[in-house]
Parts: C-alpha cells; structure tokens; sequence
C-alpha cells in the first residue's frame, strides 16, 4: 500500500544579494525593464526601418530580418530612409545616438508599444544586442482561427553590459568541431550577448589551424590515433583542422554578430602535436607521435633553440593575419620543466640570460612572444602560470586556478580575465557523476550562477582591470555532440554574470526566468543538461538502497526545478506520458524505481534505476 503525503517542494535559497525580481523573462537579464499593458504585432506588412546613411545598420536590420524569418517565416522589409523617424506599424533601428549624452557608451533601449517598435542605441553593436533582447521576446499569440500573430509585449527597457569581456572557450584541439558547429557556437554566444570566442586552436592532442610555411602541422600534426570510443575520420586516424579560408570564414561570421575571436596558439607547453610534425623544436628531437592520451605532456618546446622562436614568429605572423583581435592567446599554461633541466640548449641560455630557473626561463620565452607581438600591435594573453617567473610587462592574464593570479596581476596594473576551475569550468560535470574524476566534484547552474568575478580585496582602481570572464569547455571527454550538454545551461548564468548588473542578482528569478529560456534553447535544438531527480529516503540523501528502513518515506527531488519527474515501477526506460510523480510515499515492499525528469520541449535527464529494499 503506497500512503499519499503531501509533496514537499525543495526550493533553494538565494547565494547571492538578490535583486527585484525581473518583470520579463529574459537572459541575461537587462539593467532595467518595465512592462506595459499590449503588445506589439508583428505580420507580413510589418517594415524594419533603418536610416540610409548609416550603412552599417543595414546589417543589423538584416540580421533581424534573417532571424525573424527564420522563426516566424515571415520576410520584413527592410526600408532605407532619411531623414529616419520612428513609424508606427514598423520595427524602427535608431543607431548612433551619441548627441544623448546620458547614455552609455554601449546602451540600447527598446521601447515598444502596441503601435510601433523602437531599438535605440550608440551604437551598431548595442543595436545588435538590442536586436537580441527583441528576438527573445517574441512569442507566438496562442492562435485564434486560423491566424497565429508574433507579438512582442509592450515594454520599456535600458540595457548596457557591466563587462566589456564575455567568452567563452572552445578547445577544438583534443576534439576537432566542424566550421558549422563552430558557426552555430557562435550563434549561441550571441543570442546570450557574450562578445569572445576564445578559440583554442593547438593542443598535445592535435594542431587545428592550417599554417602555410609549415604544412606539416596539419599533414602530420592535425590527425592522432583514434582512441578506442572514437569514429576515426581518416583510415585509422581521428581529426582535422581548419583551412585559413575556413578560419576567414568564420572570423567574418562572428564579426557580423559582434563576437571577437581569440586564437590561442598553446607555448612553451601543450604542444605534442607540433613536435610530431617538427620534432626538431623539442628540446632531444626524437620523434614522438601526435598525443592520444589526456593530461600534461613532459615534451615541450625547447627554450634554447632560436629555431623554436622563429618557427613561434612564423606561425604568429600567418595568425595575425587571419584573426583581427587586439589580444592573442599564448597559452602559457601547465609547462612541465624537466626537459629543460636536462636539455644543453635550455641550461645554456639561462645562464646566458643570467636567469635563476627554468621559470624565469618560461618567462624569458613569454616575454619574447610579448615582445613579438606587441611589435605587431597586438597584445599577449596567457593562463595565470606565465606570472610565475616574472609576468610580461604587458600581459593579460587568464585566471583559472582561482582568483589569486587575477588579483596579483591586477594589483601589479594587468588586465585580467577570470576563468576559475570553481565556476567556470564547464567541462566539470553539472551533477554528481561517479564516472568523472572525483577532483572535478561538479558544477550546478546554481554554482556557475553565483560566480563573483570581481575579487573583494581589490581597490576599485585594480577592479577595473578586471575586463571580464570566461567560460571554458575543454574537450577531453566533450566532442563536438557532447559540448551543449556540458555548456548549457551554465552559459546563461555566466552570461548574466558578465552581462548584468551585480545589483539586479537574483538566484529565485534567475531560475524562473530561466524555465521560459528553456523553451527558447529547446527551439534552437540545444541539448542542455538536465540533472537527473535524486531519490531522498526520510529527508536524507538515498544512501544504501538495499537497507532502507522499514515505512521510509521515500521522496524524489529534482534538482532542475523544471520540467516534471516522469517515473516507472515496472523496470522500463521512463518517457514523456509515463506517470508523473507528484507525491512523496512510504516504502513498504521492494521496488525497482526510474526515473528521469522531462521538460514541456521534450530534452530529458539521464534516468535513474534503483532497487529499493526495506530493511
Ligand atoms: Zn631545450
């Protein structure tokens, strides 16, 4: 006999100083909003206005008109006009309002009413994230005879990022990501107003990025040994790599969405791929092959070899030319120093260099990168390791082992990027996963949510070097069809931490709002991960399934906080129409019990299978 109790609903209280709630459900959340009462409507006749000469704007008015036509099927016409003045029954783009003085530099404002929609910015990026606001607004009127409308509510909003940073990290390297997924990653960087791809391009594991005067990077360097659990992609070989009309391509492609990328190009370490194709830039010049295994290498670039500096030269010199962006990646990253300790070369140039370890060695090699590329206008970005030694007198530091390396480096006056294991790392699993390394614990959306990038013991002044975060997929157990679930959902609470006001936090409103963007990832086909209900026996976690103590209360919980837990007694796989659980019960005989939680779009949990056995 199963006796009915009430169910209980585990609600979570905020980690953060919690703001208002938000009146619309929106992500990231705008720095303000109201609602008004109506909305506007969008059909075939409805225009986008832009004025005609800022063409610039053009290109947003077509993005909008693209994306609109992608959801809704309907095709607006874009109208150039001068001079531009706000219409009624149209979607009017006003860019470059700078004569406003109150507005910020990056501000946009919708301001929608029932007659007519109006996008107002500074500029032609803020129109575009306006454009994005508006995209998530836009909602389907439940259709009344045969007619369905697209409206979007009447509404007034001001908007401006709070971080001029906000990436995220695709490592293409263990696992190459063909140009359309790297396209669509993109896409949904944008859609979440983060500005950075921060591309990592090299690793032990493969060379991604054609360079033309070594084309052995990618003969040699872009293929490995296809691990066991892998589809090899050419003869017994998996990988890839990206042509430099490919990487052109793609670079353009996240230019016209406002997205910068970074290269990363992974020195002195992380480089196993590179020596298989030159084994002469190691420091004993063996040949090695292309890594096939996940961790950190010994084999490294040598630090006494001036061939190594012109080949680094060489390779920098064809990515400058490719990637537009003021900061390039140098990796700078888990270095083992062993070969150097027993490499002539290495030992021969610390002592002409009058340097008193290989990590002054490792910063001598940073610091003449540094100078390299300064040389060319740009400007070095490296993982928090390339403090140790002596950081680069211009260097950008990532920082990924905690916040310590964004705090040194800001208080000695560099700009940092805040990328800690704790919150940002998204390969890391997003519930309890027994088959991950146990060091990597996991990663809630809750957790990700309550990331402060701004570390409380800087002065203001050191703060604002902080330029913002990243979120960061490494791909050892993560190719291309497993990025979404380990990326999303935690990519919309990295993007409200970036985006948003630290005043407006809210953990309640987050994940309300955050149930109506389900639905918009569901529409998008992104398969975000969706913890799987956890069993609580008398108010404690499920510990022993064999030995439940007789008449417990067993209750399911979903950690989710949406969709609905759909379970099975009978041991098959639960689906969509299987019973819902609603209720707690008391167990009085053994049961097999699954379980899965289910969202309204269809994206489900892993399910759970337990035979449960009172004691
Ligand atoms: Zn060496």
């Amino acid at each position: 006999m199963v006796r009915l109790i009430a169910i209980l609903i585990v609600t979570s209280s905020g980690l953060v100083a919690a703001g208002q709630p938000s009146p619309v459900d929106l992500v990231p959340r705008p720095v303000h909003a109201e609602l008004h009462d109506g909305s506007f409507e969008i059909g075939p006749a409805t225009p986008i206005l832009v004025a005609s000469s800022l063409p610039e704007a053009r290109g947003v008015a077509e993005y909008l008109r693209d994306q609109l036509k992608k959801r809704t099927g309907l095709s607006p016409a874009i109208k150039s006009v001068e001079p531009l003045a706000v219409s009624d029954g149209a979607i009017t783009l006003m860019i470059g309002l700078r004569s406003e003085a109150r507005m910020e530099a990056l501000q946009c404002d919708l301001l929608v009413r029932r007659e007519r929609a109006l996008i107002v910015s500074s500029t032609t990026e803020s129109a575009f994230h306006g454009v994005q606001t508006f995209l998530q607004l836009l909602d389907r009127k439940s259709p009344q005879g045969a007619a369905a409308n697209w409206h979007v509510p009447s509404i007034s909003i001001r908007d401006f990022p709070r971080y001029p940073h906000r990436g995220m990290l695709l490592d293409c390297g263990r696992h190459f990501m063909d140009k359309a997924f790297v396209k669509r990653y993109i896409d949904l960087l944008a859609f979440h107003k983060m500005n950075v791809l921060h591309w990592h391009l090299t690793e032990d594991q493969g060379w991604r990025i054609e360079i033309r005067k070594y084309p052995k990077l990618t003969e040699i360097g872009a293929w490995r040994k296809a691990r066991d659990d892998e589809k090899p992609t050419r003869g017994d070989l998996y990988g890839g790599f990206y042509t430099q009309e490919d990487v052109r391509e793609i670079v353009a492609y996240a230019k016209s969405r406002f997205v910068i990328v970074i290269p990363e190009i992974e020195m002195p370490g992380h480089c196993l791929a590179a020596l298989a194709s030159y084994p002469e830039l190691s420091c004993n010049g063996t040949p090695l092959a292309v890594g096939r295994e996940w961790g950190v290498i010994e084999d490294v670039y040598c630090a006494g070899n001036e061939r190594v500096f012109e080949f680094l030269q060489d390779v920098l010199s064809e990515v400058l030319e490719l990637f537009p962006s003021e900061l390039i990646h140098i990796g700078g990253d888990e270095c083992p120093k062993k070969r150097w300790q027993q490499c002539l070369k290495c030992q021969f140039r610390m002592r002409a260099e009058g340097l008193k370890d290989e990590h002054e060695l490792q910063s001598y090699f940073i610091r003449r990168v540094e100078k390299f590329l300064n040389s060319r206008g740009r400007r070095l970005v490296g993982w928090d390791e390339i403090l140790e030694g002596g950081l680069a007198p211009n260097a950008t530091v990532q920082s990924w082992r905690g916040l310590d390396g964004a705090i040194a480096a800001a208080r000695s006056g560099h700009d940092v990027i805040c990328s800690p294991t704790s919150h940002c790392y998204l390969d890391y699993p997003q519930e309890p996963n027994p088959a991950a390394p146990e060091w990597m614990g996991f990663i809630d959306l809750k957790k990700a949510y309550s990331f402060v990038p701004a570390p409380p013991d800087l002065t203001a002044e050191q703060l604002r070097h902080v330029l913002g975060l990243e979120g960061n997929i490494w791909t050892e157990r993560a190719p291309q069809e497993r990025v979404d679930h380990q990326v999303f959902p935690r990519l919309c609470a990295l993007a409200e931490v970036a985006w948003s006001p630290a005043s407006t936090r809210n953990w309640e409103d987050f994940e309300r709002r955050m149930r109506t963007h389900y639905r918009r990832l569901d529409e998008l086909g992104v398969t975000y991960c969706v913890p799987a209900p956890r069993v609580v026996v008398d108010g404690k976690p499920l510990g022993d399934p064999a030995a439940i103590p007789a008449s417990a209360e067993i209750m399911l919980e979903n950690p989710f906080h949406a969709g609905e837990i759909r379970f099975t007694l009978d041991g098959s796989e639960p689906e969509k129409d299987s019973p819902a659980y609603a209720r707690s019960f008391e167990l009085d005989r053994p049961l097999r019990l699954r379980a899965a939680t289910w969202l309204p779009g269809g994206n489900h949990s892993d399910s759970i299978d337990i035979r449960l056995t009172p004691k």
